[in-house]
């Protein structure tokens, strides 16, 4: 028996339900819990397979460990915020329960991206035999596991890193973030670091403007310079990497909206008074934007997330570019959402199955790139998202 419970019934949590039910042949049991019972109940309905749904206030350890001892899943997919990860972790390591996550732990007063209180589980879930996958979703997540593959198979050393993301789809909306507002504005507007010479360099957030030629009729496109989680632990488990570079693409629509809504503090993630209640703008902002989920049938376009690695092999200097082209209406009429959310639930559900079958099973807490790629990706490719390995030469950027 392999029950899975999924915790977050959000645009990922809704794809995570979709694929888990469609690899019957690892998932036996289904539990979709969240805040609102209601959301896990649309899902449902929309899945032939049964799953038994739930309400759960996931920052609440007594609470989640009822939850567990009632349903007794092998494995937890944590597709909540990045806020409740700590305290999901603690209920899994109470009740003996397999972990896996698509975001790094994030306090809720400090936009602070880093592995720091989620590696300091290590040995507790080590001496309980118990795992902790981290970050399993596209970025951080597949782009790992691309990263591990060039450094084992492509390269014989990978020196230097760029992690591109690009969504070159539109859903014609003025404004709206691809996956929860906050959490996406958090993230755009921390300051950017990249790694350099063995250290962090920080410059301001979206100074530093490339563009890039996209393969498959995509074109060239803006991308910006930003931090992104997944660098933390590819430098620490691959320290061959001397640079390593996120890129994302935003449209000028999104940066002249963004700019305005930081003018105005409205992006401000500390609390301020409002008519005699406390409130925190940003909290506010993403209840009056469009839900993510709201742009599964309004948005048309691609996709495509990659990473170009640049080393030695057999002593001279090669580049690999290894990167998926994923489609959002294709998206939207498979499991009712757009690409972002699919991208990162796929390989939520790729990464569960790679645990609960013991092909990526050690106690402890663990990163993707400590992995042996190969396995991965051939079932991520079998669930939608295959991937492409160019060698070639790209400008440095
Ligand atoms: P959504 O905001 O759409 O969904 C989040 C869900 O979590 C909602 O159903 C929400 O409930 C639920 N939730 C929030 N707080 C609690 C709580 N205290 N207890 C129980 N449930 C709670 O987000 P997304 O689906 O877009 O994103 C989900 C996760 O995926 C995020 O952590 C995000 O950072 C990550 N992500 C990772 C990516 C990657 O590539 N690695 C890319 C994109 C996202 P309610 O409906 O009541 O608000």
């Amino acid at each position: 028996m392999s029950k899975v419970l999924i915790i977050g019934a959000g645009g990922v949590g809704r794809v995570v339900a979709h694929k888990c039910a469609q690899a019957s042949d690892v998932f036996t049991g289904i539990t979709l819990a969240s805040r609102t019972e209601s959301k896990c109940k649309a899902i449902a309905a929309e899945i032939k397979f049964p799953v038994k749904t739930a309400r759960v206030d996931a920052d609440n350890v007594p609470e989640l460990v009822a939850l567990l001892k009632k349903e007794q899943p092998k494995l937890v997919i944590n597709v909540a915020l990045p806020y409740q990860d700590l305290s999901i972790m603690d209920a899994c390591l109470e009740v003996g329960v397999d972990y896996l996550d698509t975001a790094n732990y994030e306090p809720l007063d400090t936009a602070k991206f880093e592995y720091s209180w989620q590696w300091a589980y290590q040995d507790r879930f080590r001496e309980k035999g118990l795992m902790a996958l981290l970050g399993s979703g596209f970025d951080p997540g597949v782009t790992n596991v691309f990263t591990a593959l060039a450094a084992r198979k492509y390269l014989d050393e990978i020196h230097e890193l760029d992690i591109i993301d690009a969504n070159a789809g539109s859903h014609g909306q003025p404004f709206a973030t691809n996956f929860n507002p906050e959490i996406n504005i958090r993230e755009v507007t921390a300051p950017c670091r990249h790694w350099e010479g063995g250290g962090w360099v920080e410059t301001p957030a979206l100074s530093t403007r490339r563009s890039f030629d996209f393969p498959e009729g995509i074109g060239p496109m803006n991308i910006y310079r930003m931090y992104h989680e997944e660098m933390e632990s590819l430098v620490k488990h691959i320290p061959t990497i001397r640079k390593a570079q996120f890129w994302m693409t935003f449209s000028d629509n999104y940066l002249k909206h963004l700019e305005v809504l930081q003018n105005v503090g409205m992006t401000r993630i500390d609390e301020v008074e409002f008519q005699g209640m406390k409130i925190v703008p940003l909290q506010f902002l993403k209840a009056v934007l469009p839900d993510p989920g709201s742009l599964g049938p309004l948005t048309k376009g691609k996709t495509c997330i990659g990473i170009i690695g640049r080393g030695i092999k057999d002593g001279k200097r090669k580049q690999v570019y290894i990167y998926n082209i994923c489609d959002h209406e294709e998206c939207y009429r498979e499991v009712n959402s757009q690409a972002i959310s699919y991208t990162t639930g796929v390989p939520a559900a790729v990464g569960g199955i790679m645990m609960l079958t013991g092909r990526w099973h050690k106690p402890g807490v663990w990163n993707m790139e400590q992995f042996d790629p190969e396995p991965f990706l051939e079932r991520l490719s079998v669930m939608g998202l295959p991937h492409v390995v160019v060698e070639g030469e790209w400008p440095e950027l």
